[in-house]
């Protein structure tokens, strides 16, 4: 049966897409073939940077391509929040305003506390008014679709093996089953080796010591989230049991492992790149986490401008005048910033708050905002490095906590046309044969220690002046 696609909706949604910007030859092309003839499978939370890397296209390229898709109504965005135990996709529909900042996994049957760097994938699946798919309804899906193809992150690779996690778990599979409530069931199992049977719901059975021949009899009983106990038992015949003590119908998949599996990941969209990504706030700026949350991101860089001179100048030349000169210098400043990777947070009197996925884009944009001419102005700039929470100013995104602070106070150590990174920064910049050297037309830098209002111990930083 041919995929039901609806060719008005679609030419529609990608007429849009055309106009947003200039895309390469061939690229919408590409994504109209995909929607009208692949499988439901292939278009169900697509990794922008796989499908354009699969066609030899620029990550970037891929990111930009599916966020204006999702503006333009052929895609849904998935923030997927994925447990780095097991792989499940602990959550995987919905925007970012879905997202919690802890989450408990049904396959470890714990709660961990997530973070947008390592807990989040964000991916796209087609609208259903464009192309309705099954796993648009994920409660039908049958067993095999709901374990290979949904819960499981497609992302991950087993360390040391080289394979999929789903391809491992779809081999490794014990028992793949619906246990209906208050039932039970009986599996008969031959476990070769030591090792660890476990699965959704969490499952943990440790197989140990020698071999044996005789058929054992095990119950494993399901209740809270979980079937319980923990047995340890020799490897060998089984007669397992299982059954329901609850009044809900559950999904069961068991496997076996005869080793503790430790993952890599396919490069993929996290979180943290997303919000980091200038287009996304173009075509998704609504996207932001619920009032009163805080999402963690481990690493983010942020700078901070002011501009010397503003205030003599408005005494100067009045306000109206002032404002104008200060707005240039803002709009030349977030094209800095663009083009070098990063996003605008949001702008403060005469101050700027940027955020950047990697260190040296945040040197690089810093760099060249002081480096570029702003008449009287003489912009003074701060880069900082680390942990903060992602939360919901005014229904935009926002960095809260300590990194942004002490950005801000490293903004106020730079006199004007000057550049004031800390440590963390310049630690992970250093190797950076690019950076470094458009760095040392500026001299030598110099480690001080300066001590900051607010923050308890002394801060080492560079500075970098240019004139
Ligand atoms: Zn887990």
């Amino acid at each position: 049966m041919p995929p039901a696609v609806d060719t008005t909706q679609l030419s529609e949604a990608l007429t849009q897409l055309e106009r947003a910007q200039a895309w390469p030859p061939g690229l919408l092309d590409e994504l109209r073939d995909l929607i009208s003839s692949a499988t439901d499978e292939a278009l169900f939370q697509i990794n922008p940077v796989s499908y354009a890397t699969a066609r030899g296209r620029a990550p970037e390229l891929g990111i930009a391509l599916f966020l204006h898709a999702a503006r333009a109504g052929l895609m849904q965005i998935d923030w997927s929040l994925r447990c780095c135990g097991c792989g499940e996709l602990v959550s995987n529909r919905g925007g970012l305003a879905q997202l919690d900042s802890d989450f408990y996994c049904d396959s470890c049957a714990r709660s961990s506390a997530a973070n947008l760097d390592e807990n989040v994938e964000v991916a796209f699946t087609v609208a259903p008014s464009v192309r309705p798919l099954r796993f648009h309804a994920p409660d039908s899906l049958s067993l095999e679709d709901y374990f290979y193809r949904f819960r499981f992150s497609r992302d991950i690779v087993i360390r040391g093996l080289d394979k999929p996690l789903v391809a491992f778990l779809r081999e490794q599979a014990l028992i793949l089953a619906w246990l209906e409530p208050d039932a039970e069931l009986v599996f008969e199992l031959d476990i070769p080796e030591q090792g660890w049977v476990v699965g959704h719901p969490r499952t943990m059975i440790t197989t140990i010591g020698a071999p044996t021949r005789e058929r054992r009899e095990l119950t494993l009983d399901y209740h809270d989230r979980a079937f319980h106990p923990r047995p340890e038992l020799a490897p060998g015949p089984v007669r397992l049991t299982l059954r329901n003590k609850t009044a809900e119908r559950v999904r069961v998949l068991k496997y076996f492992t005869p080793i503790v599996t430790y993952f890599d990941y396919l490069p993929h969209l996290s979180g943290r790149r997303l919000l980091n990504n200038p287009e996304f706030r173009r075509c998704l700026g609504t996207e932001v986490v619920r009032p009163g949350t805080g999402i963690p991101v481990k690493d983010c860089t942020l700078l901070f401008t002011d501009l010397r001179g503003s205030t003599a100048m408005y005494d100067l030349i009045g306000d109206n005048a002032a404002f104008e000169l200060v707005t240039e210098s803002f709009e030349v400043m977030a094209q800095i910033v663009t083009r070098c990777g990063g996003v605008v947070v949001k702008t403060m009197g005469d101050a700027i708050m940027a955020s950047f996925n990697h260190p040296a884009d945040g040197v690089r944009a810093g760099l060249q905002i002081i480096l570029n001419e702003h008449g009287e102005l003489q912009p003074k700039v701060g880069l900082h490095r680390g942990p903060c929470i992602v939360v919901n100013q005014n229904d935009m995104v926002d960095y809260f906590g300590q990194t942004v602070n002490v950005a801000a106070r490293v903004q106020g150590e730079a006199a004007g046309n000057e550049l004031c990174l800390t440590e963390a920064v310049w630690d992970d910049v250093r190797e950076d044969q690019a950076v470094a050297a458009s760095l040392a037309e500026f001299g030598e830098l110099q480690r001080e220690l300066r001590a900051l209002k607010g923050v308890s111990e002394p801060v080492p930083l560079y500075r970098v002046r240019v004139r």
